[in-house]
């Protein structure tokens, strides 16, 4: 391809492509500097600086006096992890709800933790089954938790947390949720709802680096955890009690991503934390329909359950588009999309979260409508898929 028809392509301010991706995802100027420094993992600085990020997480997620925040170093799988082999016993069954790949991987680690699972599964672009779900829950009383995705990233889809949540606090079962790429942007009160436990991470919503997991956990809930842990580095009651005695990490943390975290979550505050970062992203989002909608390309998920966070697309039904084509000639003009991860359909998504707005979100569709052209898809809007 040519590449005559665009200019300067668009850049983030170090000059880097935006990312419109699922994370690791376009930061800050001000998060990446904060990471210019070196601080002891033991001193008093850091471990306040430590202290003051997961006591803000635990507000985010209306945690009051009975919950605690446990981090966990590695990446959003590492919590998910620990969450689940923390939380579960030996001797638990867990109904797992599945809708995408990320619920396939708790399934997975459950089963190679040797913990039982009951799974019930919908298609990529359909929530649960509520009845459904209610209905295994009368018939197995031994399952001990429900486990679910809040925005399943694989397709974009917001799961129904707080129905869901409601059938577990009436059928008593344990409530662990993976809210990674939903956290600070979509609103989760886990009082309210009385989770036991939810993971997320410091790369998605709240725009930090990558590089550290926590896991908000139920006080009364993770008190029970002692012993259940089938490794040493993911064990979450230990790593809570090591805290309460030392306030320290066990392990090497990571002090750059800790500490650009705590800068993250200080601009998140300054926007007016989840309402202000959820309307952003929500803006993001409608921008993005329906730019791409009037260039011919056609959404996945009905209204109704597509979560501001990433949007999954049909790939174009037209004889000239080639997607590596397109994805590779909207990177030469500053922006990185994300390919698709689907069964149910061909597809490509495109994030609407990290450190962008309308502006990025408008210069990523004129992107698009320029790369169309370059391929010589001009009949677009006729001929989406
Ligand atoms: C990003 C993400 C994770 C964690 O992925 P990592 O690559 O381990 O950070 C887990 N669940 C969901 C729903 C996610 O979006």
């Amino acid at each position: 391809m040519t590449h005559s028809t665009h200019s300067k392509p668009a850049a983030s301010e170090t000059g880097d492509p935006f990312l419109l991706t699922p994370g690791p995802l376009t930061t800050s100027r001000t998060v990446k500097a904060a990471m210019v420094h070196d601080w002891g993992s033991r001193d008093a600085s850091f471990i306040a600086i430590n202290k003051a990020v997961l006591t803000r997480l635990c507000e985010i997620a209306n945690g009051g006096g009975d919950y605690v925040t446990v981090p966990m170093q590695g990446s959003g799988t590492f919590a998910v992890e620990a969450m689940l082999t923390s939380f579960v016993p030996p001797t638990g069954k867990v109904l797992v709800l599945i809708n995408g790949a990320y619920g396939r991987r708790a399934k997975r680690i459950l089963e190679i933790a040797g913990r039982e699972t009951v799974v019930h599964e919908t298609a990529e672009d359909t929530p649960p089954d509520l009845n459904e779900v209610e209905a295994i829950l009368k018939a197995t009383p031994s399952i001990t938790h429900i486990f679910t995705i809040h925005c399943e990233t694989t397709s974009g889809i917001l799961n129904p947390i707080v129905q869901i949540g409601a059938l577990a606090a009436k059928y008593r079962k344990g409530y662990l949720i993976d809210s990674m790429s939903a956290f600070g942007a979509l609103p989760l009160d886990a009082r309210a709802l009385h989770v036991d436990a939810l993971a997320a991470s410091s790369n998605k919503c709240i725009e930090g680096v990558p590089g550290l997991g926590f896991v908000v956990c139920r006080r009364a809930a993770l008190g029970a955890c002692k012993g259940n842990a089938t490794t040493l580095v993911l064990d979450l009651h230990d790593q809570w009690a090591n805290f309460e005695k030392t306030g320290q990490y066990r392990f090497t943390p990571p002090i750059h991503v800790i500490v650009a975290f705590h800068q993250a979550l200080e601009e998140f505050t300054a926007e007016g934390g989840v309402a202000g970062r959820g309307g952003r992203y929500q803006s993001n989002c409608r921008i993005l329909l329906e730019g791409m909608t009037a260039l011919g390309f056609k959404p996945l998920l009905a209204p109704h359950l597509q979560a501001p966070i990433i949007v999954t697309f049909h790939m174009m039904n037209h004889p000239r588009f080639i997607f590596q084509d397109f994805y590779d000639g909207l990177k030469d003009r500053g922006f990185i999309i994300y390919p698709g991860k689907l069964t149910v359909a061909d597809s490509f998504r495109i994030g609407c979260i990290g450190r962008l707005g309308e502006k990025e979100m408008r210069g990523a569709l004129a992107a698009v409508r320029e790369v169309l052209q370059e391929m010589g898809v001009t009949d677009s809007a006729t001929r989406a898929a």
